[in-house]
């Protein structure tokens, strides 16, 4: 996957509180192509392979039970420096430290129920969106 790329997941707290529509309308007003995306649900297992880099955090558990506890979306997004500004786009980990605007600040309810995932560099963005996509589902 080229470095212009990175892989969102609108987590489940996301969807279950209706937010979809307006995270994607916020994530294509920011300049952002989707050239994969899919809705669909992680198992358990999937969920801890996709986090297993957070695997001796006292959080995983927590974090493996919540993002397979509900649909998410997942998608490619394409953008000039798009890692980079896609973080910005989404804001801090805890939504209490996001910026206003983003898409935390306004749709995350905790540090852990925080509505979006962002890959955090080139070579995660590239292993994630192979994680979720196969090459025949990606459309540049
Ligand atoms: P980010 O998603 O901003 O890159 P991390 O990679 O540090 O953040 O953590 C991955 C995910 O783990 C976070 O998005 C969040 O859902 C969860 N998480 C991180 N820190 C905590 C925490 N202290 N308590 C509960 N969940 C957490």
């Amino acid at each position: 996957m080229a470095t212009n790329r990175t892989l969102t997941m609108i987590k489940p707290d996301a969807v279950r509180n209706g937010h979809i529509g307006a995270i994607l309308e916020q994530i294509n007003a920011a300049g952002f192509k989707i050239v994969a995306m899919k809705y669909t649900k992680l198992s358990t297992e999937k969920a801890g392979e996709f986090y297993a880099v957070h695997r001796e955090r006292p959080f995983y558990g927590e974090l493996v039970e919540f993002m397979s506890s509900g649909p998410i979306v997942a998608a490619i997004l394409e953008k000039d420096n798009a890692v980079e500004d896609f973080r910005t786009l989404i804001g801090a980990t805890n939504p209490a430290d996001a910026a206003p605007g983003t898409i935390r600040a306004k749709y995350a309810t905790s540090i852990g129920e925080n509505a979006v995932h962002g890959s955090d560099s080139d070579e995660n963005a590239a292993i994630e969106g192979s994680f979720h996509f196969a090459g025949t589902e990606v459309f540049a």
